[in-house]
């Protein structure tokens, strides 16, 4: 039975991803199921799981369950327990145990209230990191002419928090330097006002982090927590959208350190007035001071930040060199960086010289000049070639294990092979969430490194995409 239940959450983190299987699917018990009658039986550890379960996921249970028992349809019983007491010993340590009394419903009696300790809550990401990121700073930031208004515009607001620009919203592609340049103002700022409190946060662990304060009524802590920010960071904004409660509770918050003149900055893959899934208040606000954006860097740029970027290294790079590498990295900085690594990381492992031969063959992996010539299309066909398989079925939501798997390694591709977001990826397969791609990366990133003969055949694939 644990194994059913094991693959049962394999399979939903897939379809919901993992921030969600974490917060409420990791809480729940399989207790049971009965064949004859068609029924499953769960047990949340308190009321408002089992509530929040049965309203949003109890057709996916269903679903999965039923398939996994082998019979046509399942009905899910969820209970609650009030009686469970799991592990008192370290609960006054441990930041994550909750009296159930705080969030059992208001008519539960108090004496059948217990100390849970939620196994499993710790791995969820829900923790605000209060600003501690030196490694970027605007010392290594490359100005140049796609980022010079974002940063100048950093820099006043680093000089002079709360009164300039408020907020300040940084908005343009993956890669571009947005959350290099909001950890660059959050330095800066702690250099200068030692005593500022700093809090930099993406927007979806901000989601995460809202979530579990509703799971254990720590709500108004959490508010308390954002409030008392000087200079609140909040980067890609964008995944805020269609979180309605979220974006209640952020908004109060917003409008708490803006009047009080608190700096806050957002970075977001798009201007606010293309921000799907907003309230239309909260993106007013985000447009409401400062809007600018970072754009594709030049070729003389990526050159300039290559060069920046292998001063730490000992190996001397020319000229040559360093404009190949630039030239084959179409659109984004991360890439480029990543290219640079594993040149200096094969030139160094095997002990030769670089050469541009030798950067040919490391590039070879991705030849990224080819990126813009690339798109989801080509790889689908590829794919659907290679495994025999159709387009709709890779898009559906069949949880088929090899299906998934050859999903795993298209999604793999249309990140290694275009300058999509992972976003894009995931809406293409059907509205997946992005974390459903970071998973199926992981996925078959191990999988390249336990396997030699997949990653020979992952090889093949690839260049039969590149070579169109
Ligand atoms: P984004 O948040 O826009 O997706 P990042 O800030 O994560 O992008 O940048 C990706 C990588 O590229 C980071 O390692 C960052 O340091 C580097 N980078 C981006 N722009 C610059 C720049 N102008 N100078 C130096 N490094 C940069
Ligand atoms: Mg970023």
């Amino acid at each position: 039975m644990d194994i059913m239940w094991q693959e049962f959450l394999t399979i939903i983190r897939e379809e919901v991803g993992s921030r969600v299987v974490d917060t409420w699917f990791n809480v729940l018990v399989l207790k049971g199921h009965d064949i004859l009658r068609k029924e499953v039986y769960l047990e949340a550890p308190n009321a408002f799981i089992r509530e929040w379960v049965n309203k949003n996921y109890l057709m996916l249970c269903q679903t999965h369950l039923a398939r996994l028992l082998h019979i046509p349809a399942v009905k899910v019983l969820i209970s609650d327990t009030r009686s469970s007491i799991v592990d008192k010993s370290d609960s006054a340590a441990d930041p994550v145990s909750v009296s159930l009394a705080s969030i059992a419903s208001p008519d539960a009696e108090p004496e059948k209230a217990a100390v849970v300790t939620y196994k499993g809550a710790r791995s969820v990401a829900n923790r605000a990191a209060i600003y501690t990121d030196s490694a970027y700073s605007f010392d290594n930031f490359v100005v140049a002419p796609n980022n010079s208004l974002a940063y100048a515009a950093c820099r006043a607001v680093s000089e002079n928090p709360g009164y300039l620009y408020n907020p300040l919203f940084i908005y343009g592609a993956s890669g571009l330097g947005k959350t290099h340049l909001l950890h660059a103002i959050g330095g800066a700022i702690k250099h200068k006002y030692k005593k500022n409190v700093i809090l930099f946060q993406t927007a979806d662990r901000f989601v995460s982090e809202f979530i579990n304060a509703i799971r254990f009524n720590k709500v108004h802590q959490l508010e308390e927590k954002y409030r008392s920010a000087d200079v609140l960071l909040v980067d890609d904004v964008q995944f805020i959208a269609n979180k309605g409660q979220t974006q209640e509770a952020f908004f109060h918050i917003f409008n708490v350190l803006y009047d009080a003149r608190k700096q806050i900055v957002f970075s977001s893959d798009t201007v606010p007035q293309q921000m799907d899934g907003i309230a239309e208040r909260l993106r007013s606000r985000f447009a409401s001071g400062l809007v600018v954006d970072v754009q594709v860097p030049s070729l003389e740029t990526k050159i300039a930040i290559l060069k920046k970027k292998a001063e730490s290294s000992t190996v001397v790079l020319d000229d040559q060199i360093l404009h190949f590498i630039a030239e084959r990295v179409a659109l984004n900085i991360r890439e480029l960086e990543g290219a640079l690594i594993r040149v200096l990381a094969f030139s160094s492992l095997t002990q030769q010289s670089i050469t541009i031969e030798l950067v040919h063959k490391v590039l070879l992996r991705a030849p990224t000049a080819v990126i813009q010539s690339v798109d989801f299309d080509k790889i689908m066909k590829v794919i659907t070639r290679h495994y025999n398989c159709t387009n709709k079925q890779l898009c559906s939501k069949d949880r088929n294990k090899h299906l998934s798997f050859i999903r795993h390694i298209a999604m793999y591709c249309m990140k290694h092979l275009t300058d999509k977001s992972l976003r894009d990826i995931g809406m293409f397969f059907g509205g997946r969430d992005h974390t459903c791609v970071v998973y199926a990366l992981e996925k078959v990133e191990r999988h390249i490194q336990d396997n030699s003969h997949f990653s020979l055949e992952l090889r093949r694939i690839e260049n039969e995409i590149l070579k169109g």
